[in-house]
């Protein structure tokens, strides 16, 4: 699936193979923002901008 950074636009692609069923935090490796997925279906179903702090606390954080 592909995410797009709602900090700075770069486009993310996740690898179906690790990331097909993955809901949480992804880390935008352009510029390091804390993007929190949530799927549906197995479709993104929204992202939004977290902070690290909020991302840390669910513990699903991978970087
Ligand atoms: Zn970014």
């Amino acid at each position: 699936m592909k995410i797009n950074c709602l900090s700075c636009g770069h486009n993310i692609v996740l690898e179906d193979e690790s990331y097909g069923d993955y809901e949480g935090a992804i880390k935008c490796y352009a510029c390091g923002a804390i993007l929190e997925v949530k799927l549906s279906e197995g479709r993104i179903k929204s992202v939004n901008l977290t902070s690290i702090d909020a991302a840390a606390k669910k513990s699903k954080l991978r970087v």
